[in-house]
């Protein structure tokens, strides 16, 4: 791979432009949308990713820059063709199209669950793992199987960490409400019996984030986010056990912004331990969204010729990565 590629990601709350090449990622500029209060406001979030687009766009490429990359060096655009909130989604892709326009180079559309992982085979030993990504919009477990990434598990309501929000919004807990969940859950280990959904191999967490909220009428804050983690966790440990059991690989890799959680790590890492496989999380830069993530798939897919004319390059809200066929690798 010789490609530079800059990259522009903005599925929700992040946005993020970063230049990669097949060595490292060169630059990245990243603005976080945060609601002032409650949750993610869609509309809110795409007028955020339209205000600052161009500055993030000016701030990887002043960076690059001064490393000696140039716009001039940029062989193609990247963008987040979905899944993810349509105006953030449209919002974006319309920045990513002007630039390959601007600079004439090809366009490149990436699913972003695939990014997650991608990054993540980059940035650390895993070769061939089963991934387990969990995000606020998302909670699927992935892995490669004859030429497309297949979904093993997946949720069938919300994502796990929409649901730790959601919760957190209830209990008065300001967003993102998962990492304070974190810290109380530590203040206990106190297990009050939450509803485990696992049905085949997917998941669902609504009805958990709703008893969550209706056993704070009963107990203490710390009883019901620890016993919530505890639930939460175990049904997603159990559907990545199974897909490793079934597809026989021998590495696990986490991906997405709950994967920040110590206590998922530590849960997965026994699990991983009792049987034998390798445990990857990548640097916490790399969990969350990123545009590096959208840069360095952008290159892999830009290598294999895998690019998108303008007329083609509409967003997808509900992008599935089983959808994409895999063109750059074996
Ligand atoms: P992402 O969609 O990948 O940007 O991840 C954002 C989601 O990760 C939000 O729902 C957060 O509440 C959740 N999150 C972030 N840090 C933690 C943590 N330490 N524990 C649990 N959830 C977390
Ligand atoms: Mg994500």
């Amino acid at each position: 791979m010789k490609g530079t590629v800059l990259g522009i990601e903005g599925t929700a709350w992040n946005l993020s432009v970063a230049v990669v090449n097949e060595k490292d990622v060169i630059s990245e500029a990243t603005d976080t949308y945060s609601p002032p209060s409650g949750g993610i406001h869609p509309r809110e979030a795409a007028q955020h990713h339209a205000k600052y687009a161009s500055a993030m766009i000016k701030k990887a490429l002043e960076e690059a820059k001064e490393k000696g990359i140039k716009a001039d060096d940029i062989d193609a655009i990247s963008f987040s063709q979905g899944p993810g909130l349509g105006a953030c989604l449209r919002t974006v892709a319309t920045a990513a199209r002007m630039l390959a326009i601007t600079l004439d180079i090809p366009l490149v559309g990436v699913n972003h669950c695939l990014a997650h992982i991608e990054v993540g085979r980059w940035k650390t030993p895993a070769d061939d793992p089963v991934t387990l990504y969990v995000s606020g919009a998302n909670s699927q477990v992935l892995a490669y199987r004859m030429g497309r990434y297949r979904v093993f598990g997946e949720t069938l309501d919300i994502g796990l960490g929409n649901a730790f929000d959601k919760f957190a919004r209830s209990a008065g807990l300001s967003h993102p409400g998962g990492p304070k969940i974190e810290q109380l859950a530590k203040k206990s280990n106190n297990y009050i019996p939450m509803p485990y959904v696992v049905k085949g191999m997917d998941l669902s967490f609504s009805g958990l984030s709703t008893a969550a909220t209706e056993s704070l009428k009963k107990y203490p804050i710390e009883d019901v986010c620890y016993s919530l983690q505890e639930n939460a966790f175990a049904m997603v440990v159990e559907v990545t056990e199974r897909a490793l059991a079934h597809t026989e690989k021998n590495e696990v890799l986490l991906a997405g912004g709950v994967g920040a959680n110590a206590r998922l790590r530590e849960m997965l890492g026994i699990m991983c331990e009792d049987r034998g496989a390798s445990f990857y999380v990548p640097e916490k830069r790399f969990m969350g969204d990123n545009g590096a993530m959208i840069a360095y798939l952008g290159l892999l897919m830009y290598e294999a010729g895998d690019t998108l004319s303008i007329e083609d390059s509409h967003v997808n809200p509900n992008f599935r990565p089983d959808d994409v066929n895999v063109t750059w690798r074996e």
